[in-house]
């Protein structure tokens, strides 16, 4: 059995790791000095949550701003009023939460993430230009560092990237087309994305780059931009319509062993091109495919990718668990030298990170950023956070 740590004792070292105050683990946990809280979901809705064991309920506003919060007994122990920008006009007692001008998570310096940019209650400004102009007809559209049209009594920014009016749902939202989305991911992230998109499929794939550009950022003291430039340069996401079948196909018999014919994987190749199996990855399977592209991108031989070369970052990181590296990943299985208390479990992806060297790092990267107790053990965590520093 391989040696694991609690969730609360994995956070509680990345926090001395990252010495930058609070951790999150995606939108469930956070942990401060002293305080570790887990939040519950019925579906998309954040109707409760745990703090340190004591559970509280929140209530919100037309806004989804959280504002009243009560205890088990129904008793009120916090009541928050925004003003129209999301400053705060009345606090009593506390709501017991991070999370609250319409229900986005506020951070120590009192900026707001807005999945894609950080917005600043105090000047009701994003701090950060919107990188898609939505509405081209509207001229308070062309302002990119306008919060909801200057019209926030009525108006919701989720995406970050375009206002919709609150008192007509959610569907001027859902107007954002797919094109929208991949030109931002162009423009911001510098990724490319081909193949036919869904509006949705192509709105998780942002939502999954801010996401990388957060995490990364919050243990590199706010590189992620830049890291990402450096590191997933070059990453082309295709969605797998006919051609890309074909040429995951063509790419099995060059490669030879090791691929099943027939089954078209997700699969990264040497040119950092993503073949993704159908529409709408879920954001662990993007991630894991640019740890891939981070692993080629850091190879020393730039003529040839590391996972087919070697000399990369899968090789340090095999190196530093103890085992051979060896060259060619995805033919040399790794999982007779794994240390146990370096091995994945089973319940993590069917311990998909045990087969080969490359695999394994993809697999420390995707768990590194999204949940650190499912990975082997802190140290696989403290070396990602060295890596994602070098
Ligand atoms: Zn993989």
């Amino acid at each position: 059995m391989a040696r694991r740590r609690s969730r609360l004792q994995v956070l509680v070292i990345r926090a001395v790791v990252n010495c930058a105050g609070t951790n999150y683990v995606g939108n469930y946990y956070e942990a401060t000095t002293g305080l570790f809280t887990k939040y519950y979901y019925a579906g998309n809705q954040r109707v409760a949550w745990r703090v340190n064991g004591t559970l509280y309920f929140g209530f919100s506003d037309h806004l989804s701003s959280t504002s009243i919060t009560v205890d088990v007994n129904g008793t009120i122990v916090g009541n928050e009023l925004y003003n129209a920008w999301g400053g705060e006009r009345y606090t009593w007692g506390s709501i017991n939460t991070t999370f609250k001008y319409t229900g986005q998570r506020q951070e120590e310096a009192g900026l707001y993430f807005y999945n894609a940019r950080w917005y600043d209650p105090q000047i009701g400004r994003f701090i950060q230009p919107d990188s898609i102009i939505p509405d081209p007809g509207n001229p308070l559209a062309w302002d990119r560092y306008a919060y909801g049209y200057n019209n926030p009594v009525n108006s919701i920014d989720p995406s970050g990237h375009i206002a919709c009016d609150a008192n007509n749902g959610l569907e001027e939202c859902r107007s954002i087309t797919a094109s929208d989305y991949i030109e931002a991911l162009r423009s911001v992230y510098r990724w490319s994305v081909i193949g036919n998109w869904t509006s949705q499929a192509a709105g998780e794939l942002i939502d999954t780059a801010a996401y990388i550009d957060h995490a990364i950022s919050s243990v590199t003291n706010g590189n992620g931009r830049g890291w990402m430039y450096k590191n997933l340069r070059g990453a082309t996401i295709i969605n797998n319509d006919k051609s890309s079948r074909i040429l995951s196909i063509l790419d099995f018999f060059r490669k030879g062993p090791g691929t099943t014919p027939g089954f078209v994987p997700n699969r990264v190749n040497e040119r950092n091109n993503i073949y993704i199996n159908r529409t709408g990855q879920s954001r662990g399977t993007y991630i894991h495919e640019l740890g891939h592209v981070a692993d080629n991108n850091s190879n020393n031989v730039s003529s040839c990718a590391a996972t087919w070369c070697g000399g990369g970052a899968a090789d340090d990181l095999a190196s530093f668990i103890g085992i051979d590296p060896s060259g060619i990943r995805w033919a040399h299985d790794i999982s007779v030298d794994l240390p146990e208390n370096y091995r994945w479990e089973y319940s993590v992806d069917q311990g998909y990170g045990n087969t080969t060297s490359s695999e394994y790092f993809a697999q420390a990267f995707k768990y590194t950023m999204m949940d650190q107790s499912q990975l082997p053990n802190s140290s696989v965590y403290n070396w990602m956070v060295l890596y994602f520093n070098r």
